[in-house]
This record gives C-alpha cells, sequence and structure tokens, in this order.
C-alpha cells in the first residue's frame, strides 16, 4: 500500500483526476463542485496542482481525499481505486508478492535460530547436570580422602554452565 500512496501522490496531479473522472475546467482551472450544489466552478487547485479548495462550500484536501468523497471511499479504498484506474495495480501486486516472499524468509531464518539457540540451551542444561551428577560421585568424604580431580573438574564445569545458563533465557 505504502507504494502505491507514493505513486500516487508523487505523480498525480488535481488536473489528471479531473480529466479521469469527466471534470470539465474552466479557463482559470476551476471546476463546477461535485461535493455541494452550484452553477458557477468554484473548485480549483493549488500547490502545484497537487491539492484542491472549493471556495463554495470549504471542502479541500489531496488527490486521494478528493476520490474518497466523490466515490464515498476510505483511504484504502481510494488508493486501490486510483492504482487501478491509473494503472499502478500491477506494481502494487509485485511489490506485495515480493514483500511476501521476505517476510516468510525472514520468519524461516528467525525459526531456524530459534531452534539452533534451543539445541545449544539444551546441550548446555544437560551438561549443567553431568557436572551436578559428577559432583555428587566424586564429593571427598571430609577427613578421609584427598580431592578428586573430576570433583574439581565438576565444580568447576557446574559454575561455567550455571553461568552460561543463567546469562541465556530459555526462549
Ligand atoms: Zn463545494
Amino acid at each position: 500500500m505504502g507504494r502505491a500512496v507514493d505513486i500516487i501522490k508523487g505523480s498525480l496531479t488535481m488536473r489528471d483526476i479531473f480529466a479521469k473522472y469527466g471534470f470539465e475546467q474552466n479557463r482559470a482551472g476551476f471546476i463546477v463542485c461535485p461535493f455541494h450544489s452550484e452553477k458557477t466552478a468554484s473548485l480549483g487547485t493549488y500547490a502545484n496542482d497537487k491539492r484542491w479548495k472549493c471556495f463554495g462550500c470549504g471542502a479541500g484536501g489531496d488527490v486521494i481525499s478528493f476520490v474518497m468523497k466523490l466515490f464515498g471511499l476510505n483511504f484504502s479504498q481510494a488508493v486501490i481505486r486510483l492504482g487501478a484506474d491509473f494503472g499502478f495495480t500491477d506494481d502494487e501486486k509485485t511489490d506485495t508478492r515480493a514483500m511476501a516472499v521476505q517476510r516468510r524468509a525472514q520468519r524461516a531464518k528467525e525459526l531456524e535460530e530459534l531452534e539452533a539457540y534451543r539445541k545449544e540451551w539444551d546441550s548446555h542444561m544437560l551438561r549443567y547436570r553431568a557436572c551436578e551428577e559428577a559432583e555428587k560421585d566424586f564429593r571427598p568424604h571430609i577427613g578421609i580422602e584427598a580431592m578428586h580431580p573430576s570433583y574439581i573438574a565438576a565444580v568447576r564445569g557446574c559454575e561455567y554452565e550455571w553461568e552460561w545458563l543463567q546469562g541465556h533465557p530459555w526462549r
């Protein structure tokens, strides 16, 4: 939608709109206002023919609001109508398709990353549990044994894995 709006605002003038929808401009560029009953043309344009104003009823706006008011459409409907009437439809469709493809690719990438993260998280959790077990298995009996190297390794492993898990919330 954004691209179509840009194209419409950038390239369509009120002269195009008047010509397309059957309004005849007088020599001064005014048309008979379709939004109130009048005999003398009092709807004119300004801002390089991008905006319009009726000096009879006070209505005014830009290209899109003219079409909204004329056909009783909301903003999106007016953009679609202008796109169709002036041949921007294909661009818009191509654009939407390209965006959908991009969004799908982005979603797939995010899922892949999440999957990898969860695998890594699981392996850290498994190692943490294994260290906990080893810590229990090799815990020295006080006063009897010297500290087993596997016990020290297990304690360090527990600390390391715990630290990692603290820094990486489960997602
Ligand atoms: Zn008017």
